[in-house]
């Protein structure tokens, strides 16, 4: 399989990047993403071509749904008006508040959810503090923004720590998710057995694929929801393929991701119609494709990674 770079800017950072990077490939079954973070290793970044060799390998598994609700994104950045601005034109009946960003109070979250709870009385509500918070924090923070929402559907990763993530959840009735807690595959059993969570947040390429991760929803025995790796729409395809799949899907997904990047690779970009994706799988459109190519010294550092792992499998 020829594996090809693309390089996109991103419409505000991610990780530290101003570009997402990753390789493209078409296999017998379709399209294939392989786009580890920049600072993942070989050995890290293994799961993540066995969730490439099995899109290009393998059809997705039989769908059970058509349509996969997504979360809305609302930033830590900006006030309750532009919250309720960036959560109305989502369009989707869950909103994703970001919340405890570094160098913003308490205060500025209160009002952000107080602004959406006012705008949007139907709207479901769920904050993610990406790690952020200590446990003393963590509990007050909870508390009263559970109190500002009329009810926060849950909490996500308030602190960094699956024994923080723990400590907390016996604290606050605002169920918790674990998010970056679950990076490896061994990692969701290490959140269960800890009583760290209520909800597991699956990601398909750090996990090895849509297999995968319906393993783990099968042996986990807590409910789980689906997130993006921010990827082009060639990637997010898997995410759908997995949460169109999972046996019970009681949370929206936070796959609504195309609009991070600035331009897309398919003819048609993965975005929400009416607060869902449609359970599709686009093709790689060479147009579109030929305005994010990556440069040769790009290209030739993403081959010689893809060596290094390929190498490892
Ligand atoms: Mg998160």
């Amino acid at each position: 399989m020829d594996f090809r770079t693309y390089s996109i800017p991103m419409r505000t950072r991610f990780r530290g990047l101003e570009n997402r990077q990753g390789m493209l490939a078409e296999g017998p079954a379709g399209w294939a993403e392989f786009s580890p973070f920049p600072e993942y290793d070989h050995v890290a970044s293994l799961p993540w071509l066995q969730a490439a060799m099995e899109a290009a390998t393998k059809p997705w598994p039989e769908p059970v749904r058509d349509r996969v609700p997504i979360n809305g994104i609302v930033p830590a950045v900006g006030g309750g008006a532009d919250a309720v601005r960036i959560a109305a034109e989502s369009g989707c009946a869950t909103i994703k508040l970001k919340v405890a960003e570094a160098g913003e109070t308490l205060e500025h979250d209160v009002e952000r959810v107080a602004a959406i709870r006012d705008a949007l009385p139907h709207v479901l509500i769920r904050i993610d503090a990406n790690g952020a918070w200590s446990v003393k924090d963590a509990i007050k923070a909870i508390k009263k923004l559970d109190q500002v929402a009329g009810g926060l559907e849950y909490v996500e990763q308030p602190c960094a720590t699956v024994e923080d993530l723990a400590l907390v959840r016996r604290k606050v009735d605002v169920p918790i998710a674990a998010d970056e807690s679950i990076r490896r595959a061994a990692d969701p059993f290490r959140v269960r057995d800890l009583d760290a969570a209520d909800i597991a947040i699956l990601k398909v390429q750090p996990l090895g694929g849509v297999r995968a991760c319906l393993r783990i929803a099968e042996q986990i025995g807590m409910p789980v929801t689906v997130s993006s790796a921010v990827e082009t729409s060639i990637g997010l395809a898997a995410s759908v393929a997995l949460a169109a799949a999972l046996p019970e899907l009681q949370y929206a997904c936070g796959i609504g991701t195309a609009h991070l990047l600035t331009a897309d690779v398919v003819v048609h970009p993965l975005k929400p119609v009416g607060g869902c994706l449609p359970v599709t799988r686009p093709e790689l459109d060479e147009q579109a494709y030929a305005k994010v190519a990556a440069s040769d010294e790009v290209d030739e550092r993403w081959q010689a990674r893809l060596k290094h792992v390929q190498e490892s499998l």
